[in-house]
């Protein structure tokens, strides 16, 4: 079986968030299952290549608005893995993507409209070996029907995966027109341009021989009108052909320095580092909460936390934010930094920057992920893994992984005094060691690897591929 990952990032060449750190671990694990996994992802400039071998392998001829462009297609290798990362570039298209993960504007629509193109003209470059194109989020919702349209009954299965259902990748309808496809032809989209623009994930979730999302809980939920939104009715359309995978992680990209044995000394060292580096004038016998992630404030659940971090301090804890966005929701969380019962107790990172948050996932004691919605979230796996106690609102993923007072302490309703509910069961926890060591002990013994869900993908993939024949 051949596979081809579709997606706009890939970790740790290019990564922005969640969705890097699966395309860059999913096929590794599917290659131990003996399934011959590669990707495919656009060449942005950014890329982190300094590591990687990398070279061009050939040029292919994509035909778009018009005209026909050129566009190299490099070839590299993940990571302690024999997987093919081809990587296309072209200076005009892709030489400012990669800094935002998602599309807000047109130009980003057109950015991957024209990517879905490539991606289709160096299928039939690869002589159309692959069975199944596994397709990722809006990014590469047009793959389907460009790959009807160049090889008819021929093409490989397709697998739309919903990793965020709130990011769609709203374009001009004229995309339609630049990709090549002639109207009439797609009944389907068609029917989504009348209103005058093109919905990407739509076409990808309505296309595809086979939908899923990255867990359980979020691909029941975006049934439903509170998280399917307009596109709950294309969804239960397709009902039957939708389920729900959790995501897993490598656990080689999150180097930790100490296991069951030794976290007890371990953990307090890197504890006393992290706060000599944020400088937060703090007693070390008190706990550390903290969040680590992208500041959207319609997701990450930003506008609950910011009403709950002055009792965190009340409560004698110290708060820490790490992650970039929503600029308005940066400046409202510096701002407390302000207040001078927060001084020196609170500390704000406004960066991506992947060695701070490994060493806030080790030194911090709770991982605070109240999010409004979390298709799976990788935050709350990667805190256990370093014996951080997730505290999570119980919503897609977070609910699939976290088990109130097991591996975590979770909250139902999303509301600020829910969250400080469960603030209070973590000072709570945190004054009885016995009952903290207990939780921390259960959270580095999860397993969360690649191992079980690589399974059931592989068997996802034989299931599609075989009723297609
Ligand atoms: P999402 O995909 O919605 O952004 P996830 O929980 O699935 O959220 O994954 C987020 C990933 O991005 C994690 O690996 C997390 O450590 C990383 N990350 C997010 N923000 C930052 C940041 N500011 N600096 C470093 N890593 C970050």
């Amino acid at each position: 079986m051949k596979i081809l990952l579709a997606a706009s990032e890939v970790a740790p060449i290019i990564k922005l968030g969640g969705l890097g750190d699966v395309i860059g671990s999913l096929p590794k694990a599917l290659e131990k299952l003996g399934v011959n996994a590669d990707v495919v992802v656009p060449y942005f400039p950014l890329a982190k290549i300094e590591n990687i071998d990398i070279y061009k392998s050939h040029v292919i001829d994509v035909e778009f608005n018009g005209e026909t462009i050129p566009v190299d297609v490099y070839k590299a290798k993940l990571p302690d893995s024999n997987v093919d990362v081809f990587m296309l570039k072209n200076d005009k298209y892709f030489s400012t993507g990669g800094t935002n993960a998602y599309a807000k504007t047109i130009s980003e629509t057109e950015m991957f409209s024209f990517f879905d193109s490539a991606v289709v003209t160096f299928i039939a470059s690869e002589f159309n070996t692959y069975d199944l194109v596994h397709c990722n989020d809006w990014h590469t919702g047009l793959i389907t029907h460009l790959l009807e349209d160049a090889m008819g009954d021929s093409r490989p299965a397709t697998l739309f995966t919903i990793h965020n259902l709130m990011y769609q990748g709203i374009g001009d309808a004229s995309i339609v027109r630049e990709v090549g496809i002639v109207p009439g032809e797609h009944a389907l989209i068609d029917w989504d341009i009348a209103d005058g623009d093109l919905n990407m994930i739509q076409q990808g979730v309505t296309s595809a021989d086979f939908v899923n999302a990255v867990s359980p809980s979020y691909a029941k939920e975006i049934l439903t009108p509170e998280f399917g939104g307009k596109l709950v009715d294309i969804l239960n359309d397709r009902v039957g052909r939708i389920t729900g995978i959790i995501n897993g992680i490598d656990y080689k990209a999150f180097p930790r320095s100490y296991d069951q044995n030794n976290w007890q000394t371990e953990k307090p060292k890197i504890k006393k580092r992290l706060m000599e580096k944020l400088n937060l004038t703090y007693t070390e016998d008190r706990p550390i909460f903290s969040f680590i992630g992208r500041v959207d404030p319609n997701q990450k659940g930003l506008d609950i936390l910011l009403e709950a971090v002055p009792d965190i301090v009340k409560n004698g804890g110290a708060f820490v934010l790490l992650g970039s966005g929503d600029k308005i929701w940066e400046v409202k969380y510096q701002e407390l930094c302000n207040q001078p019962e927060l001084k020196g107790k609170v500390s704000i990172t406004n960066k991506f920057d992947v060695e701070l948050a490994d060493l806030i996932y080790a030194g911090s004691d709770f991982l605070l992920i109240p999010s409004k919605y979390e298709p799976c979230g990788l935050i709350q796996i990667i805190a256990m893994w370093y014996g951080t106690v997730p505290i999570v609102h119980a919503v897609g993923g977070l609910k699939d992984t976290v088990i109130d007072h097991v591996n975590g302490l979770s909250f139902d309703e999303y509301s600020a005094d829910a969250l400080r509910g469960s603030l209070r069961s973590a000072m709570e926890l945190y004054s009885s060691p016995e009952d903290m060591k207990e939780i921390i002990n259960t959270t580095l013994i999860q397993d969360f690897s690649w191992t079980k869900s690589a399974v059931e993908y592989a068997k996802l993939y034989e299931r599609i591929i075989k009723s297609r024949q």
